[in-house]
């Protein structure tokens, strides 16, 4: 059985996550949708609502599985099993972040491949901190977020 992790803060979760978890079930059984939580970022929403906004899009997907995590990426791999980890990339800058983490986790756990999908050209200027920035600010960021979450974020 094929399964990946799609890790991320999902601060919250935007449509441009959604496109990549979409397109991505075809390549794999089962994908976890897992939220890090020893990240240093500074979260908007907090882990009990950001895995809230992820249940409400997922819940009724049978090859989706919500989840959180501490500790290192590949660890919790080898806890579900997980053969890949799957990462969105939006632009150059994604690239030479994504590509790092990527060659240390490979040193780490040879095993485990990171897979890059590219992302969709229409949501390639879309990132939860400028849905954020918009929702701080008093904007609708509906078309920015999964349906599921319309009314709810
Ligand atoms: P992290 O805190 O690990 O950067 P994010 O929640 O910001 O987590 O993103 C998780 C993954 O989704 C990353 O691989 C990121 O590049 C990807 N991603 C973020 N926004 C988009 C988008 N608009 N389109 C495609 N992939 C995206």
């Amino acid at each position: 059985m094929k399964i990946a992790l799609f890790p991320g803060s999902f601060d919250p979760i935007t449509i441009g996550h959604h496109d990549i978890l979409q397109r991505a079930k075809v390549m794999f059984d089962r994908i976890y949708v897992s939220i890090g939580k020893n990240s240093t970022k500074h979260c908007m929403f907090t882990l009990d609502e950001r895995m809230h906004f992820l249940h409400l899009c997922f819940d009724n997907d049978p090859q989706i599985i919500i989840s959180q995590y501490a500790g290192l990426t590949v660890d919790f791999c080898a806890e579900i099993q997980a053969q890949f980890i799957l990462r969105g990339l939006r632009s150059d800058a994604d690239f030479e972040y994504e590509k790092n983490i990527a060659q240390i986790n490979k040193e780490i756990a040879p095993s485990i491949e990171t897979i890059f999908m590219v992302c969709n050209p229409a949501y390639s200027a879309i990132s939860s901190t400028i849905v954020k920035d918009i929702k701080r600010n008093g904007g609708n960021i509906s078309r920015y977020i999964p349906k599921a979450l319309n009314g709810i974020i």
